[in-house]
């Protein structure tokens, strides 16, 4: 079988490399160069035991392990978030692609929040504006919430901080990122760099379809973003199903593997669609389950942390 994968993000450069032992492969992208404008944060034991499978050292990439994640004041103990970097682990795979397109049996879209190829999709489309500026401050990763987005400060090594936020509209990141300075003492600065880009905060089950005639998605394209926007090591785990379902021959088992291996994706995103309705209640009792995930995931978070974070959010 022949295959043509659009997009060389996380999800697609990643299985470009998989399939190439199987198959013939072409990939394309639209930059001529990896995407860096965000995502330094990953989920560090997922993320380096996917990454191994491709003889890929997550630890070359490291740049800070934070001690503590700091929400709205807040302190956890970070367990497995670590910031690596991104657009160097990128740029080392893609020396390594031949970028071409094929006459393709399957096509896979893997081109993020575009979902170029498979059919549109409503909603879940959130702007984000983040810049890398320097600061003096402790390395820790700092978020400022509300229900509907968050500002964020995460440590890059070397006294530069990548600082952005997410929300409903461009304007009210713009807010979020204020709140934050005045939070945690991040003054504004010249910026080393700017942009602006999308993440899209829907769960798998709302992404549907994932297979659509001769095209198949993956990561980003079809929801696997957690409820608090970590995309990263869940393209690779998902770039993982997809590479098993095409060995096996069993691609008409993709979706409903997808939706078990991110069945903690739909109840975060539920968790968090519960805070932005403010259904307090049924956000309440989806907490144990948040709290579970979240510590296998990033950070010692207990039901009473979580609860004072609730506390503090404005809308
Ligand atoms: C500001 C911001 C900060 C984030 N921070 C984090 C973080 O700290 N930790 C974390 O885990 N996740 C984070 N995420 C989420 C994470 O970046 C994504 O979920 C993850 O990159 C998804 O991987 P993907 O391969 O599906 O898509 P992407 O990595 O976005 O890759 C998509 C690729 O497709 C290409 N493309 C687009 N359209 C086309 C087309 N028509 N044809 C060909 N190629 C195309 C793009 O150029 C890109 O290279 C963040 C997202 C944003 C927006």
């Amino acid at each position: 079988m022949k295959i043509q994968i659009y997009g060389a993000g996380m999800a697609g450069s990643y299985l470009y490399v998989l399939l190439s032992q199987e198959f013939e492969v072409g990939i394309k992208d639209v930059r001529s160069k990896p995407d860096c404008r965000c995502a330094w944060g990953i989920a560090y034991r997922q993320a380096k035991e996917l990454y191994r499978a491709i003889g890929v050292n997550l630890d070359e990439y490291f740049l800070v392990r934070p001690r503590r994640a700091i929400a709205n004041g807040i302190e956890f103990r970070n367990r497995n978030i670590v910031i690596f970097d991104r657009k160097r682990l990128l740029e080392d795979l893609w020396d390594q692609i031949e970028f071409r397109e094929i006459e393709a049996d399957l096509k896979v879209d893997a081109t993020g929040h575009s979902r170029a190829l498979l059919p549109k999709i409503d909603g879940g489309l959130y702007p984000t504006i983040q810049m890398i500026e320097k600061h003096d401050a402790e390395e820790n990763i700092y978020a400022y919430a509300r229900r509907t987005g968050y500002a964020w400060a995460f440590p890059l090594g070397d006294g530069l901080w990548h600082v952005g936020a997410g929300d409903l509209t461009e304007e009210r990141a713009k807010e979020m990122i204020e709140k934050l300075r005045q939070k945690y003492g991040f003054e504004k600065k010249d910026a080393v760099c700017t942009c602006r880009a999308k993440v899209r905060m829907l769960p798998p089950s709302k992404c549907r379809p994932f297979v659509h005639g001769n095209v198949v998605g993956v990561g980003e394209a079809i929801g696997c973003v957690s409820g608090f926007g970590e995309g990263n090591a869940p393209a690779l785990q998902c770039a993982k199903l997809l590479h098993q379902c095409l060995v096996e021959d069993s691609l008409h088992e993709y979706e409903e593997r997808v939706l078990r291996e991110f069945r903690w994706v739909e109840r975060e995103h539920a968790f968090v669609e519960s805070v932005q309705k403010g259904k307090t209640l049924s956000a309440l009792l989806k907490v144990p389950w948040v709290v579970l995930t979240e510590r296998k995931r990033s950070a010692e978070l207990s039901i009473g942390s979580i609860i004072s974070v609730l506390r503090s959010l404005g809308s």
